[in-house]
């Protein structure tokens, strides 16, 4: 039998997910946290977050926060090629929209 853990995770702080930049789709999206396994897998994650409102609050501002970063991260690498912009773009617009799938599981919920 599996006892809960006696203490809070640290690689996420107890919260069993994480927003981690998938590298297969270069966007940003929310995991479950391997360290714990708290979530048998990352849309059991996602559907706990999408269930309660300041979970969604705080996973949204996240979203916000590591999009934000990785564009002035970009801005001060010079990173502004053509390609370097698309490539830019596409995360961010594909980061947004793991976002709004999050939210539309709030809503979408019975
Ligand atoms: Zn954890």
């Amino acid at each position: 039998m599996k006892s809960a853990p006696p203490k809070k995770c640290g690689a996420c702080d107890g919260r069993g997910w994480l927003l981690m930049c998938n590298t297969d789709e270069a966007a940003f999206e929310i995991q479950r946290c391997d360290a714990c396994e708290r979530f048998s897998s990352d849309p059991q994650a996602q559907e706990f977050i999408a269930r309660n409102k300041s979970t969604l609050v705080e996973a949204l501002f996240e979203f916000c926060d590591a999009v934000l970063a990785d564009a002035a991260r970009a801005v001060n690498e010079k990173e502004l090629s053509h390609t370097g912009m698309k490539c830019r773009m596409k995360m961010i617009r594909d980061s947004l929209q793991n976002a709004v799938d999050l939210h539309s599981k709030h809503k979408a919920k019975k």
